[in-house]
């Protein structure tokens, strides 16, 4: 029997065994192991990620384990979700394949997917903006990416028995759905174990939030939408975190939360997420790049408010 016919977190040294008995990841690696670099890099909230390669190619190999990583085991959340994350890849590859890493491997036992690695000049797309790094095609490929993924799952384009099949599926990804019900629509208007922000400076901000009683009617609204509109497949987590980029590519990763529910909550987190990058520019300014142009509403330059506007079709 296999050392991993039931589910093990995985270290950098155990990997290498269960990549060789995977002829899919292997072969990848041309079967060659002795210059073999692991490397856990997840600096993600939920999971671990590992970079695998040598000089014949390279994988990620992404594991749930049954709790939330950057919380510990005192917050359990369902290993089930990498079973999510998988479908939902392999979907949106399809619709989006040049926008969505390809899924080499899954293994619902063991939570773990294998992909493509977006090698290097990758990056996350939030520390681009951080950065002050202008993508010029950025706007033309996250519309695609949304308008193939959530066009073509929606009853725009799809029968009602095979709309129906899949939402039924994604029903199965409850418990991450419950997560964001509450830590986005519920959790930021009350007093709440894990809010966060920074104190003293903003405490009566976020006082004001608490007690804004139209802005929770507003919120209790997008959460009944959010709850009971199954329009389509959404990615579920489409912030600036869950994009990598260079000035070429643009690759949407990180669809765990994935379930079919409004399309306005993939388009409005990626837009609100632009947003933030916006108004954080004069924080993150420096001698090299004082962002004045992003401070300004100087029109030529302004490239994130130029992309909202694009997204946004208002231009
Ligand atoms: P989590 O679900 O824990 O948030 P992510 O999918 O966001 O995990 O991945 C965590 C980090 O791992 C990302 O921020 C990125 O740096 C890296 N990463 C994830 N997938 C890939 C990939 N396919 N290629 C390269 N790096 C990746
Ligand atoms: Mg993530």
């Amino acid at each position: 029997m296999s050392n991993f016919s039931e589910f093990k977190p995985l270290n950098e040294k155990t990997l290498i065994e269960y990549i060789k008995s995977i002829p899919a990841l292997s072969s990848k690696l041309a079967n060659n192991f002795s210059d073999l670099s692991v490397k856990e890099v997840g600096d993600g909230n939920l999971n671990f990620v590992f970079i695998v390669s040598n000089t014949n190619g390279s994988f990620v190999i992404k594991q749930a384990l049954p709790y939330v990583r950057c919380i510990g085991e005192s917050w359990p959340m369902t290993k089930e979700r990498a079973y999510f994350e998988s479908l939902a890849l392999k979907e949106e590859g399809k619709l989006s394949p040049d926008h969505v890493p390809e899924v080499y491997h899954f293994d619902r036992t063991m939570s773990l997917i294998g992909m493509r690695y977006l090698e290097p000049p990758h990056i996350i797309l939030r520390k681009g903006l951080i950065a002050g790094v202008e993508y010029p095609l950025l706007a033309d490929h996250m519309s695609d990416f949304m308008a193939n993924t959530l066009f073509f799952t929606s009853l725009l384009y799809r029968s009602t028995t095979e709309h129906k099949r899949d939402v039924a599926e994604f029903c199965g990804n409850v418990e991450l759905c419950r997560l964001t019900e509450q830590v986005v629509f519920s959790d930021p208007y009350k007093v709440s174990e894990y809010n966060r922000w920074t104190s003293p400076n903003l405490d009566r901000d976020a006082e004001a939030v608490r007690e804004d009683n139209l802005l929770k009617l507003e919120v209790a609204e997008l959460k009944s939408k959010f709850c009971e509109r199954a329009q389509a497949l959404i990615h579920g987590d489409l912030h600036t975190g869950s994009v990598m980029v260079t000035r070429e590519s643009t690759q949407v990763i990180d669809p765990e939360f994935a379930f079919y529910g409004p399309m306005g909550f993939d388009i409005g987190a990626f837009l609100g997420n632009l947003i933030l990058a916006f108004f954080s520019q004069d924080g993150h300014a420096d001698q090299a790049n004082d962002r004045k142009h992003m401070i300004f509403f100087r029109e030529s330059t302004l490239w994130i408010c130029k992309m909202i506007r694009q997204l946004s079709y208002i231009d």
